[in-house]
């Protein structure tokens, strides 16, 4: 563990490191995609993810860059839909969809309770509606929203690492205990939860990243989590290259992210997912690096461990 482990780190400090946000527009979603993913029943399917645009989230989290594509202030009313009617004209037909707004779908300072029924009527032909949220935002609106929509709802939510003193450190504002609640919340009302977990957050070493992923992973199925993705973390936000710079953070090597992935997957509790946007950050072998990405994608979507990838970078 890190010797700076007693680094003052508050909202104050990670706003300071930061740089500027990148230029949106409120009435239009910053981006949407289509990608393939096992769903529940175990087939794979085509997902679409709208990136909404809204105000930025209130929590800042030491490790988080979602502020970048945020505006200062709310969106009016109307918005938001506006933005999933527009975004769904442009992608392709899917059955599932994923809304993601660079914080918390139930942050009414984000997406207000008011445009919940016309946002419930526009996904009304999805089978499935994925939303994130901070474990601390999970309530009875939830269940307002759920209750106005078709599809099933599912529940994204940050669990980071399961290392108490780590997690302090992030500024999360959550404890291991309000996590369980809100599974447990979700789970009372037939909403399905997926975590997110990080790999090597700052103030570890390789070994002590893969070892708090694996936890991590135990910790989410254990209190009846439904699916796991496991996050390498990165820098670029201000913050996290400010603890570059002191040693208090490096990147995860591609090969942990392999190592966890695997474990996920043998423990046979629930889907685990890899994250794989920008792998190349974690690989410095330009031999292996492309073979390795699609071992990892193709044990997303198969849910099977398939033989690593040899390669004299590993010899070390
Ligand atoms: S709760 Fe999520 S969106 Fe908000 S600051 Fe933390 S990581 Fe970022
Ligand atoms: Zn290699």
């Amino acid at each position: 563990m890190s010797e700076n482990l007693h680094i003052v780190i508050d909202k104050q400090w990670i706003i300071s490191n930061r740089g500027n946000k990148n230029p949106v527009d409120p009435l239009k979603p910053y981006g949407w995609l289509v990608e393939k993913e096992r769903t529940v029943s175990g087939v794979i399917e085509d997902v679409g993810i709208i990136f909404l645009t809204n105000r930025e989230c209130p929590f800042h989290c030491l490790m988080c860059d979602l502020w970048k594509n945020t505006t200062d202030q709310s969106v009016p009313i109307g918005a938001i839909p506006d933005q999933i009617e527009w975004a769904l004209e442009q992608m392709p037909p899917t059955k599932h969809l994923k809304l993601y707004n660079s914080g918390s779908f139930f942050d009414e300072g984000a997406i207000s309770e008011q445009d919940y029924p016309r946002i419930a009527s526009l996904l009304s032909s999805f089978e499935t509606v994925i939303v994130e949220s901070h474990p601390k935002l999970i309530n009875e609106k939830c269940l307002r929203f759920k209750n106005l929509l078709i599809p099933e709802l599912e529940v994204a939510l940050g669990l980071e690492t399961v290392n108490p003193e780590v997690l302090k450190k992030l500024n999360k504002q959550m404890t291991l205990e309000d996590f369980r609640n809100s599974v447990g919340f979700l789970n009372e009302n037939g909403i399905r939860s997926r975590a997110f977990i990080l790999l090597k957050p700052p103030f570890m070493s390789e070994t002590e990243g893969v070892f708090w992923a694996k936890r991590s992973l135990d910790f989410a199925f254990n209190i009846g989590v439904d699916c796991c993705t496991i996050i390498p973390v990165r820098a670029g936000n201000g913050a996290m290259d400010q603890l570059l710079d002191t040693g208090d953070f490096s990147l995860p090597d591609i090969h942990s992210l392999e190592l966890v992935l695997e474990y996920g997957i043998r423990l046979h509790a629930g889907r685990v997912f890899a994250d794989t946007w920008d792998l190349g950050l974690f690989s410095s072998c330009k031999k292996c690096i492309s073979q390795k990405i699609n071992r990892l994608n193709t044990m997303n979507l198969n849910q099977m461990i398939i033989d690593r990838i040899k390669c004299t970078c590993e010899k070390k």
